[in-house]
């Protein structure tokens, strides 16, 4: 049977990453794979939907009993991939996609080629800081550390299969799932 694929997805807090993975998986492209995380839950987010929000204790204790593909720390907090998920259903030809950091998707990337990994920019660093600051679900001191964050990400942006400028959000879309089409 053919392998499903395994996308991982990237790109700057703000940048529209979860708009577009929706979109992706609700158009069939693949199934979400539901990170662990250690941060706090935001209002209108679900545990087991969103992420599993997990105590640093239960976190730690995955990391131990090597439940997790990959970790990382960001702003503080742990976020790490489930593995059995993630492989299970790529045997079963089933595509995975997953929202990675960019410590995670380089681990990713030397732990397991085959996965695709695409990068997805802001039109500007400006519109970035005003898309985060729209959202209204961090405070100024986290946007501040999201953006610092941001242009450090973005350095790393040519270690990735593919980048991709989220300017328009239905052209962004199309170019994505063009992409996996050609891999599928
Ligand atoms: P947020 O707190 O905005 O939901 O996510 C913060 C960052 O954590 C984002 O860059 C997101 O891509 C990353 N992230 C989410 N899940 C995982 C994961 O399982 N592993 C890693 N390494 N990063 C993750």
């Amino acid at each position: 049977m053919k392998k499903g694929i395994f996308i991982v997805i990237s790109g700057p807090s703000g940048v529209g990453k979860d708009t577009i993975v929706n979109k992706l998986i609700s158009d069939g492209y693949g199934i979400y794979s539901i990170s662990m995380t250690t941060r706090k839950r935001r209002i209108g987010e679900v545990d087991g939907k969103d992420y599993f929000f997990l105590t640093k204790e239960e976190f730690e204790e995955n990391i131990k009993k090597n439940n997790l593909f990959e970790y990382a720390i960001y702003n503080g907090y742990y976020y790490g991939t489930p593995k059995d998920f993630v492989f299970n259903n790529i045997n079963n030809g089933t595509n995975v996609i997953a929202i990675i950091d960019v410590q995670g998707a380089m681990k990713i990337e030397s732990k397991y080629s085959d996965a695709l990994s695409i990068f997805i920019m802001p039109p500007s660093f400006e519109e970035l800081e005003k898309r985060l600051k729209n959202r209204h679900t961090d405070t100024e001191d986290n946007i501040r550390k999201r953006l610092e964050i941001a242009k450090k990400e973005i350095s790393y942006k040519d270690k990735y299969d593919y980048v991709v400028v989220n300017d328009d959000l239905d052209r962004c879309i199309n170019e994505i799932k063009n992409i996996i089409d050609t891999c599928n």
